[in-house]
């Protein structure tokens, strides 16, 4: 669960008579009113309202349930839907909240996606410690099917806490199976080959309440957000003592407008950088708060939407220290199946640990660079692919916090060093 203090800008509805008096299960309904057509319909509106998927990667998600439809088709027989519910990142407040505070708008999105992929059972996939949420949705649920509205869609919770690769796709189809937290190797992508070997459309949560609002009103949809991000997206924002909000915002917002949303002023006095994206994500200084919060121009200054977490650093926040501990953490969720993400993630770790303790040598800067690289090159899943962001940006971004150790001073003077000695390693790639 999150750090710190957080609270939540989304409102409460928790009665079925409540949602239904705002509109709820009317998508739905008319979806299901219209029998056979109406998975096309759901799919047709997805698709021309260019919603990509909220879990982080951005695709195209009427791309993605196509391949389910397209496969159903082929094979016959039905489909899989999983709801990923499971905030993998400690400090995201997305699923949490929405579970807690809407349960039947996530009930409606789990329906509308399971007629659009022809699915008969779904699974909503969470964290087991999120108590609330699951008591929400638990009496959502059982709401909605003593109302008939469920039809013969069987829907079950599983609840898990397998740390961060828990949120990985092929990861979180294998912990639903029973097996260890680990990801696969694709092809066959879920959609394809999924649950028990069945094609399997695996959507975040926020993705599916974004489809009851394009069912709801497309055109209020498509007039926010940006032309490649239609739409809008929920971001968790901590300030630099850890206070967190869930806001929702447009996409392409600038990250300074979204901080100042939630009562921040991020400045060179206040705030060291902002971190963007979780604990997979970079970090920015405050001269490019101006980013638009978007996949791409995200990725353009080095850091990613990931799980939609902003946080400010505190003005003595040391970046050499920072990447370490991000780096640190991530050594410990990585599932360990290919070397490179295994091993060069403890590499970089190891190394920043050497340069902040005062005993790093020029040399160490070139290896950083070369292991930037080789992690995400080799890695299998997106989990190694997007391990050296922090990396990457406090090298690119705060070249003078690694400069200033290597000549042994801290640049905010608060580096406490760890280790006393170097490891002798020549020749590591
Ligand atoms: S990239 Fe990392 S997390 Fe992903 S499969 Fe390989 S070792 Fe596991």
């Amino acid at each position: 669960m999150p750090d710190g203090n957080s609270r939540a800008l989304i409102p409460s509805v928790t009665t079925l008579a409540d949602y239904q008096k705002q509109r709820g299960f009317q998508a739905y309904q008319r979806a299901s009113g219209q029998g056979a057509n109406g998975a096309a319909t759901i799919l047709d509106a997805v698709r021309q309202a260019k919603l990509r998927g909220r879990g982080g990667a951005g695709m195209l998600t009427a791309a993605k349930w196509q391949i389910v439809r397209d496969a159903v088709e082929k094979r016959g027989g039905p489909a899989f839907l999983v709801c990923n519910a499971y905030d993998a990142d400690p400090k995201s407040l997305v699923a949490s909240t929405l579970l807690t505070n809407q349960p039947f708008l996530v009930l409606e999105g789990v329906l509308l996606a399971a007629q659009a992929v022809g699915a008969r059972e779904a699974y909503l996939y969470m964290h087991s410690t999120n108590r609330t949420g699951y008591a929400a949705f638990n009496a959502a649920l059982n709401e909605a099917r003593n109302a008939g509205m469920l039809g013969t869609l069987i829907v079950n919770v599983v609840g898990v806490d397998v740390g961060f690769m828990g949120g990985e796709e092929s990861t979180m189809l294998e912990v639903i199976k029973g097996r260890r937290a680990m990801a696969q190797q694709r092809p066959p992508f879920p959609a394809q080959v999924g649950l028990g070997e069945l094609p399997t459309a695996v959507s975040n949560l926020e993705t599916l309440v974004q489809v009851v609002n394009i069912m709801r009103d497309p055109a209020a949809f498509a007039k926010s957000g940006t032309q490649a991000s239609p739409g809008t997206k929920y971001v968790s924002v901590y300030d630099a003592t850890g206070n967190g909000t869930l806001l929702e915002v447009p996409f392409g917002t600038p990250i300074a407008a979204i901080l100042k949303q939630a009562g921040i002023t991020a400045t060179e006095a206040s705030a060291r950088g902002v971190a963007v994206g979780g604990p997979e994500g970079g970090v920015l200084p405050p001269a490019q708060l101006n980013t638009a919060f978007d996949y791409e121009p995200l990725a353009a200054a080095g850091v990613i939407v990931g799980s939609g977490t902003i946080e400010v650093l505190g003005p003595q926040t040391c970046m050499v220290d920072w990447a370490r501990e991000r780096t640190n953490y991530l050594t410990e969720q990585s599932c360990g199946k290919c070397i490179p993400c295994r091993t060069g993630t403890k590499r970089i770790a190891g190394t920043l640990e050497t340069i902040m303790s005062g005993i790093g040598v020029a040399g160490d800067l070139d290896l950083l660079n070369e292991f930037a690289d080789y992690v995400p090159d080799g890695s299998l899943c997106g989990f190694g692919w997007n391990a050296t962001h922090p990396l990457k940006t406090a090298l690119r971004y705060y070249p003078d916090d690694f400069q200033k150790h290597l000549q042994g001073e801290c640049p905010t003077g608060t580096c406490v060093p760890v280790r006393s000695h170097r490891f002798a390693t020549k020749g590591v790639l």
